[in-house]
């Protein structure tokens, strides 16, 4: 598929949240697929006469830690596999954390396009937070709210410069 995003990052950063907010739905397609790609959901995205695609990798994983970290780094795999461009979602409330590390190693390997978005930036207070994330090596953290949207608009920008 030609122009796909794929969102990434671990369980709770918000990739749901987001990938509902960019393709203003709770209703995209849910592809029942065997093993750790089950329930990826695919959905279309339009900004400024662009169109693009939209995979949620998390799709299967319903706000719960309970899940193998393993699991984690396939489905990360899986998404670079067939993405053009990544969003790598951390989240800025909750900070670094190993898995984000081990995720950021990943995408470092893969040689794709990678935009780093620190999520849940609702407010001002969190702002000092970011920097932490570039330690991951992967540029500036992208602030943003997928909850309230603030932020979305300017790395939608962004997104369609890179595809
Ligand atoms: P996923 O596991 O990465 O898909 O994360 P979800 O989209 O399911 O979100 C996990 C939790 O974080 C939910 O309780 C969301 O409401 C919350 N969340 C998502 N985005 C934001 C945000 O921008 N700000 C805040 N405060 N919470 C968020
Ligand atoms: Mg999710």
């Amino acid at each position: 598929m030609a122009n796909l995003v794929a969102i990434v990052g671990r369980p709770n950063v918000g990739k749901s949240t987001l990938f509902n907010r960019l393709t203003n739905t709770r209703h995209a397609i849910v592809s029942d697929e065997a093993g750790t790609t089950r329930d990826r959901q695919y959905g279309k995205c339009e900004w400024n006469g662009r169109e693009f695609s939209v995979v949620d990798t998390g799709g299967w994983v319903v706000n719960s830690d309970d899940i193998f970290e393993e699991e984690i780094r396939k489905q990360v795999l899986v998404a670079t596999e067939e993405a053009d461009l990544v969003l790598f979602l951390v989240d800025i409330q909750n900070g670094l954390t190993d898995l984000d590390v081990d995720v950021a190693n990943i995408l470092r390997r893969s040689k794709l396009p990678v935009v780093l978005v620190a999520n849940k930036a609702d407010d001002g207070k969190h702002l000092y937070d970011q920097y932490e994330f570039y330690r991951l090596g992967l540029g500036d953290p992208y602030c943003v709210s997928a909850a309230t949207g603030s932020g979305t608009g300017d790395l939608l920008d962004l997104v369609v410069s890179k595809l």
